[in-house]
């Protein structure tokens, strides 16, 4: 990934091959393995190296004032991209907070454009809220950045934590993120477990666990690869990394590539034949149905809107009025209601189904904010309100397409 470097004090190295950054051999010879040892550091550094070529062939950060392929040549020429490891702690915690619900090709964007915006914690600490959700705008999940901004500002009264143990104090950092920032920026082996990880300790390990358990598992087996004496203590950073790498690109959760996967000699569920039963399938939870009535409601040309409060879903953003019920919103507006639209929302197990109204009101009432559709850019509306907007454009399209076909002139 473009904010990693590459494992060790190594050059960059291509990648295994293009793409997903493994190639499967055909016909290629596979490893007799008992399934019991520890798989080799240099079997996952390699992987690492995909990881981090593969990220960078995909990024464009000529507004950042270097090319993907001039990294490795600025890693110790004093630009600030590597001049100082608190610069360094800032890109791996922004990017760690951004991936976490979101895929590399989605946050790599964002991220440029957030580095450009916010280039230290110190700025991202003196921004407004306002502000850092808009740059947030589109990501999801705006609660990581309200934590981000909260964390950058514990940053800068407290000072940059030093350990794993250390970054938990700090807003919106778990364990997987205080092990990421410490292993990958600050080397100090700490630990992580993400999903990947987890998936690929199931099986290396054939646990049948899942769920907690599996994740309590995964959490001992990571720990206990770091202790003092293994080799992966030398290089935590890129331990971690090519083991959430190896769940990524090849011990996926279904079309694994088992006969490319550099530690199948060690994989006791492929010496077992049974990579299929791993991980054990997690009990489903159950799905809820809400339902949801939004109301775009305008007066000479401005739209309503207002802040989601603390404690509800997107608080913190800026919505069209919504309330779980028509008759909440009847009450709100106090103007007539004309329904144009529907659609489902899912948020974690629950499928929201939103309704949308529009309604003209007689005055701009005090309690909600009237803006145009330019200043609606400034605020930071959360999915179901850019949904709302984006129907409620197609609606006034039609209709003034169908005014026009009908007109008599
Ligand atoms: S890809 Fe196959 S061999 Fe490699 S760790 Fe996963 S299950 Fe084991």
């Amino acid at each position: 990934m473009p904010w990693r470097v590459p494992p060790g004090s190594a050059s960059l190295s291509a990648p295994i091959a293009s793409g997903s950054g493994v190639s499967v051999t055909s016909g290629a010879p596979i490893p007799s393995g008992s399934g019991n040892a520890e798989p080799p550091i240099d079997a996952l550094s390699e992987l690492a190296s995909g990881r981090v070529a593969e990220g960078r062939e995909g990024l464009s950060t000529t507004e950042l004032g270097y090319t993907p392929h001039e990294l490795p040549t600025l890693k110790g020429s004093g630009h600030p991209t590597f001049k100082n490891p608190e610069q360094r702690v800032y890109e791996v915690w922004v990017s760690e907070i951004m991936l976490q619900q979101t895929t590399v090709a989605t946050v790599t964007p964002y991220y440029t454009k957030w580095l450009i915006r916010f280039p230290t914690i110190k700025l991202l600490a003196e921004a407004s809220l306002d502000d850092v959700l808009a740059h947030w705008q589109g990501l999801g999940y705006y609660r990581r950045a309200r934590m981000l901004h909260e964390g950058a500002r514990w940053v800068i009264q407290n000072g940059i934590p030093q350990t794993a143990k250390e970054w938990l104090a700090v807003p919106g950092v778990g364990r997987y993120t205080a092990g990421a920032i410490a292993s990958i920026a600050q080397n100090e082996p700490a630990p992580l477990v993400d999903g990947n990880v987890e998936r690929v300790v199931s099986r290396l390990t054939a646990n049948q666990a899942s769920a907690k358990s599996l994740t309590d598992a995964a959490w001992k087996w990571a720990e206990s690869q770091l202790l003092p004496g293994h080799p992966a203590q030398a290089s935590p950073g890129d331990w971690n990394q090519a083991l959430m790498e190896l769940g990524a690109t090849v011990c996926k959760p279904v079309n694994l590539l088992c006969r490319a996967c550099p530690v199948q000699p060690w994989c006791q569920a492929f010496a077992e034949s049974r990579v299929a039963d791993y991980p054990a399938p997690k009990p489903r939870a159950e799905k809820k149905s809400l339902h949801h009535s939004v109301v775009i409601l305008t007066h000479d040309g401005k739209f309503a809107i207002r802040p989601v409060p603390e404690g509800r879903w997107w608080a913190g953003l800026y919505e069209f009025p919504r309330e779980a019920s028509l008759e909440g919103l009847n009450l709100m507006t106090e103007a007539t209601l004309s329904q144009f639209g529907q659609f489902n929302h899912v948020v974690t197990n629950h499928e929201i189904t939103v309704d949308l109204y529009h309604a003209e009101a007689a005055t701009p009432t005090q309690d909600l904010i009237w803006v145009t559709e330019e200043e609606l850019t400034q605020y930071a509306l959360p999915a179901p309100s850019q949904k709302a907007l984006t129907l409620w454009k197609k609606s006034r399209a039609q209709k003034t397409l169908w005014e026009q076909e009908t007109s008599p002139d």
